[in-house]
């Protein structure tokens, strides 16, 4: 039997031909996913993975698309969603055991309601509990990895781990996960006590600058890591790149490290936007910039 016939046995849910990635990334861009699939159980979750070892398919777990660039020839293999399996959220101590696919502003808000601090930077960044852990994701000098304490994870042979703080990794927009095949399935934060009134005066203030500074169109946030020492939206205006524009896709005037998309921009036009914008850069200061969001698909740098 071809394995998509046998998919289709395993999963409650009917996994999705050719889905457009471009309906579940905030960029809007992306060709198909061969298959998309969305297991209701852990169970299924296993088969899939078990599926895929026999059959030699690739694999990508898709957070909430908020950090990719997926190109237009698609990706070929199986798309994972975790959205209807890691949704829950639960409180003990001064922690929260979160699903992966829990979103970082509801658990910004549910955090806040327990005048729980520590977590007031988050607000704004878009995405899931599973992506953040995966990218370190950080602003305003914080990143989610100085609040984990364990993380529950499922390698590609179906084995659950609980890893401990000890076993885990973070760097600036990098995370221990990034160097493994192992699908993030929930976290612990830890949290301190703090005054209500404060910590929602400080996420009030961290929205509000956000949205003053970042472009209200399609992107996928910061394209490009800071250099050290540097600020890469700093350097792709002082190169003057800000306005540059490839068919649908524009460096932000708002933003410098901000790819917007007009409306009908393809992932080309952004590949080509992003060597240009480099280009310059490099002839401008003698620095390479290199990408913080990931690009993947066929012929993709994964
Ligand atoms: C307007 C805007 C503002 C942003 N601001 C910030 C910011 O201030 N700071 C910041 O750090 N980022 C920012 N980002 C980028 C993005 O929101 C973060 O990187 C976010 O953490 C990505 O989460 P996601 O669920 O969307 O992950 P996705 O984009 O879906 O995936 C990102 C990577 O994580 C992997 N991944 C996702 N879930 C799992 C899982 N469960 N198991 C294993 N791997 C997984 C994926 O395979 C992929 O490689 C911004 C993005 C936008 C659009």
């Amino acid at each position: 039997m071809d394995w998509k016939k046998k998919l289709d046995k395993i999963l409650s849910k009917p996994p999705l031909a050719n889905e457009p990635m471009s309906l579940h990334t905030s960029l809007r861009i992306g060709g198909p996913a061969e298959i998309f699939a969305v297991p209701q159980t852990h169970d299924e979750l296993r088969n899939i993975l078990q599926l895929a070892c026999e059959h030699n398919l690739p694999l990508f777990v898709l957070g909430h698309g908020t950090n990719l660039l997926v190109k237009d020839e698609g990706i070929k293999g199986i798309v994972l969603s975790l959205h209807d399996l890691s949704s829950g959220c639960s409180f003990f101590d001064h922690r929260v055991r979160a699903g992966a696919a829990v979103s970082l502003s509801r658990l910004v808000r549910e955090v806040a309601e327990r005048s729980l601090k520590g977590l007031e930077f988050a607000a704004g960044i878009p995405g899931s509990l599973g992506g953040a852990l995966y990218m370190n994701a950080g602003a305003y000098g914080s990143s989610i990895g100085e609040l984990v304490r364990e993380v529950v994870t499922l390698d590609y042979q179906g084995n659950f781990r609980v890893r401990t703080l000890e076993e885990l990794d973070f760097s600036y927009r990098w995370s221990s996960f990034q160097s493994e095949k192992v699908i993030i399935l929930e976290g612990v934060l830890e949290l301190e006590q703090g005054k209500s009134s404060e910590i929602k005066a400080r996420i009030n203030e961290i929205l509000e600058n956000r949205w003053a500074k970042h472009p209200q169109l399609p992107s996928a946030g910061s394209v490009f890591r800071n250099p050290s020492g540097n600020i890469a939206g700093r350097l792709v205006e002082g190169a003057g790149c800000k306005g540059m524009k490839v068919g649908g896709a524009e460096v932000s005037p708002q933003h410098g490290n901000f790819i917007v998309n007009k409306g009908n921009a393809s992932a080309a036009d952004v590949l080509t936007l992003i060597d240009l914008v480099k280009q310059k850069v490099k002839d401008t200061y003698g620095l390479e910039l290199e990408l913080e969001i990931r690009v993947i698909g066929e012929k993709g740098s994964e």
